[in-house]
């Protein structure tokens, strides 16, 4: 046996996934843990019908559905049909376009077929009701219990133990860390438990008194009896598998019966304590009864859809339980508080193989060097998104939006308002509209704004680019280069960091050297052991032990946490302090006269403390908009006043509209205009500095820190960059890029830039094409945009603004 005692609670497709990828890595002390019987143990793996389409708009979970393909096309546990989703409506039709840009950009082959193509590859298709569809040729649909059976007993041939009707009841800690699991059948030591207990997950990770925002939803899955079109079939199943997202249903054959699935009915919600116990379920306690009544509608369509079904019937039908989280992802990592308690939660089987090599990489590792893991870490989630009321309320939510169209500007419109800023009310009286991020309710644009439109050219953009859109943005945008805005920049994350470690703690988290003088400002980045980006930061000195770090999110603090030596404090100061980036050419006219600093001896990249009017404010000579100005912080109790006392020196110091409130809209444009990376858009885990353009911010001679070693590698052998594009048309973000007909990179952000007058977009691309000059194209829903690479920054390369 080697490697640290591992328990892993559930074998289910995930749990069974993960002992494999353990002990394929060495790790064979290894006990896999099931209340139920082995395979088919009672968990939502025993039922699911294995539906595995691998699009979607995340690029890790396409690339974990890739691999789980591929190892069940190993395991022999996959029937590769290939998938077909269909459009029944002209919305869903360029949905479809949207999502083959998504798999091009993803590298997974698909095509868009015309109504009689995608009839010619789905005979029980209605030629009269479907406009067209997107064929997956390497979807198809997975055996679970098979692939469960596979991954276990591979992982038994190399020493893990399968325990079966063990049911968990307890995890005991000792000093904060994992010490042993309690079962109904003894106690089992272990150095790290992993919680793979799918729908039952919120129960153990409370047995350490973790809240696990999952909820267990119940989904209806029928079965029809023999459907005439597939009489006398004797394989399984013969055509692709097949979805019908404008109605909530897809399709699987089993030899000559359909397997409907239905996400149209109410959503029905259960706590993870009310599920029964394996023998107190009548079939087994992942499976409800059947509420015919939830699936008239969807019974009706089917017929509609295939017409072959007419004749037939619903013979059988579940309400099979499965997890919902609050934005879609699963839950994987460790514990904040419990060392060695580790989740690999709301998993479909579609990404359970993925899942089960990232967890494995992340504990023999350290890190996960497969997938970029930033969206799916159980630690990401804001203190109010892990509020009991909210997970159900997004768990359900998200059943009902499963297969809807959604925008990626769009908002959640239930429970808002969650976070406001100080800046609320005035910004309502504005007339912001606005969107929502973190939480936060964040401004757009003002409606007080449309005046300013009058006289200007702000072409409007075409056709998703156009939504969440308003001309506003473009004046708001043009008015901050000539004149002075108040963005709210309440929603980015801020942390501090004190004590007599602080210095040497960040020199070690961080790529800049921050050891500088009080009131420095140092724009770095985190890296992971493997030189990937983690965040990109900006650390203000503001004491000899303290600190501001301007970060991107809760797993800053989660990262920061973990590597915190006892003489270092770090503290989330987001909720209680705001923060208003005041930017334009007319900025210090507007701030001077509020303070008795000398502004203009607070140079770029430095800070200060001081007053305006009666209120005490942190100020960072900083901006993303490329723009004189500064990121001015104070309490939150004082916000109002700090917005107040702003917009009145500009009515007293500028004149009506020397002063204008700007949204995110603008924002972004003036952003790009600057070429300033967004964490999470244009660069995530998998890139380095380097690739990403952020070079710069790396200091290799200051001594070590997490990831240098790495980097001195990863320098040299740099073969994709980040590129700036320009174009003629809006695009969204995502798309695919082209060299010729080869898919070559794909976009990340992208918006108009009103000062140059040109649409911008940030893609990543082969480092040979990623040079000036270069044309490209994009590919936009049916169309293709010419891009050209251009040289960055688009705007004010000498830096004259930001320095005046
Ligand atoms: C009707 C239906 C249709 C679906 N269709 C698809 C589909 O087409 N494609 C797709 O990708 N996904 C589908 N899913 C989702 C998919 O089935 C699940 O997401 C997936 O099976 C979850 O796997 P898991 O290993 O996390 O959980 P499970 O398979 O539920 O395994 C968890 C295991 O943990 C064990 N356990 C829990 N608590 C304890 C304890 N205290 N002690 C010991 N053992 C414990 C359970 O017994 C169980 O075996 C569907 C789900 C349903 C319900």
């Amino acid at each position: 046996m080697t490697g640290p005692s591992v328990v892993i609670i559930g074998a289910g497709v995930v749990g069974a996934a993960l002992a494999d990828e353990l002990s394929a890595r060495g790790w064979t002390d290894v006990t896999v843990v099931d209340q139920g019987d082995v395979p088919a143990t009672g968990g939502s793996s025993s039922h699911a019908p294995g539906l595995v389409f691998q699009i979607n708009g995340s690029k890790t979970m396409t690339e974990m559905a890739r691999y789980t393909v591929e190892k069940f096309v190993e395991l022999d546990s996959f029937h590769q049909v290939g998938g077909l989703e269909v459009a029944t409506t002209p919305e869903r039709l360029a949905e479809l376009r949207r999502r083959h840009g998504w798999a091009t950009s993803w590298g997974i082959e698909t095509h868009l077929l015309s109504a009689e193509e995608s009839v010619a590859r789905h005979s029980l298709l209605d030629p009269g009701t479907v406009l067209g569809g997107l064929y997956i040729p390497t979807d198809g649909l997975a055996k679970a219990v098979k692939a469960v059976d596979a991954q276990l007993a591979r992982a038994r041939s190399r020493g893990v133990r399968v325990l079966a009707r063990h049911e968990v009841l307890d995890i005991t800690t000792e000093g904060g860390r994992v010490k042993a699991v309690v079962t109904d059948r003894g106690d089992i030591p272990a150095d790290l438990v992993v919680c793979c207990a799918g729908i039952w997950g919120p129960k153990v990770a409370r047995m350490v008194g973790m809240d696990l925002p999952l909820t267990p939803l119940a989904h209806q899955l029928a079965w029809t009896g023999q459907v005439p079109d597939l009489a006398g079939q004797s394989v399984e199943v013969s055509r692709p598998i097949l979805r019908h997202q404008d109605a909530d249903l897809y399709y699987r054959e089993r030899f000559d019966t359909l397997g409907i699935g239905y996400y149209g009915h109410r959503p029905m919600p259960i706590s993870a304590d009310d599920i029964l116990s394996v023998d107190e379920a009548e079939v087994m306690p992942s499976v409800l009864t059947f509420t015919p009544d939830d699936f008239a509608d969807a019974w009706t369509e089917t017929r509609r859809l295939l017409p072959s079904t007419r004749s037939a019937k619903v013979e059988e039908g579940i309400n099979g339980l499965f997890s919902f989280t609050t934005d879609h992802l699963p839950l994987m990592g460790e514990s904040r508080d419990v060392e060695g308690f580790w989740v690999a939660e709301a998993v479909w089987v579609t990404h359970s193989a993925g899942v089960g090599r990232a967890m494995a990489e992340w504990l023999v590792d350290g890190h996960c060097s497969s997938f970029d893991l930033h969206e799916c870490d159980v630690n990401r989630f804001e203190p109010h998104q892990i509020a009991p009321d909210y997970v159900r309320a997004r768990g359900c939510q998200n059943y009902v939006e499963v297969y809807d169209i959604i925008h990626p500007l769009q908002p959640m419109e239930e429970p808002r308002p969650l976070r406001t800023s100080p800046f609320h009310t005035r910004q309502r009286e504005l007339g912001a509209m606005f969107l929502e991020a973190s939480g936060w309710e964040r401004p757009q644009w003002y409606e007080a704004n449309a005046p300013l439109v009058a006289g200007r050219d702000i072409p409007p953009p075409g056709g998703w680019a156009a939504r969440y859109w308003s001309p506003i943005v473009g004046a708001e945008a043009q008015a901050t280069r000539e004149s002075v805005a108040l963005y709210d920049m309440t929603a980015l994350k801020r942390l501090e960091v004190s004590g007599p470690g602080a210095v040497a703690f960040l020199q070690r988290l961080t790529t800049g050297d921050v050891d500088k003088s009080v009131g420095s400002v140092t724009y770095c980045l985190l890296l992971d052991v493997d030189g990937g980006i983690r965040s990109d930061v900006t650390v203000a000195r503001l004491g000899p032990q303290e600190f501001q770090v301007g970060a991107n999110g809760n797993l800053d603090l989660d990262w920061f946490d973990r590597h915190r030596p006892a003489d270092v404090f770090v503290r989330d100061i987001t909720p209680g302090t705001c923060c208003v980036g005041v930017w334009g050419p007319k900025a210090r006219d507007l701030v001077q006269p509020l303070t008795r600093a000398d502004l203009k001896a607070l140079r770029y990249f430095r800070g200060t403390r001081t007053h305006l009017g009666n209120v005490p404010v942190t100020m960072l000579r900083l901006s993303y908009v490329g723009e004189l100005g500064w990121e001015i912080y104070t309490t939150a109790d004082l916000g109002l006043k700090l917005w107040d006392t702003l917009w009145q020196a500009g009515q007293d110091h500028l004149g009506p509209q020397g002063v204008i409130a700007g949204g995110r809209g603008a924002f972004t444009s003036l952003r790009l205009e600057k070429g300033y990376r967004s964490f999470g858009t244009d660069m995530t885990f998998e890139h380095d500095p380097y690739e990403a353009g952020l070079g710069f911010a790396v200091k290799l001679d200051k001594g070590d820190f997490i990831g240098r070693e790495a980097l001195l590698a990863r320098k040299e052998s740099v073969t994709r960059k980040l590129a700036c594009l320009l174009t003629d048309e809006v695009v969204m973000g995502k798309e695919p890029v082209y060299d010729g007909d080869r898919p070559v990179g794909y976009v990340t952000s992208a918006a108009y830039g009103h000062t140059i007058g040109r649409a911008i977009a940030y893609a990543w691309l082969p480092a040979p094409l990623a040079t000036p000059g270069q044309t490209v194209h994009i590919g936009y829903f049916d169309r293709r945009v010419e891009a050209v690479v251009a040289e960055e920054p688009l705007f004010d390369p000498a830096m004259t603004r930001l320095r005046g």
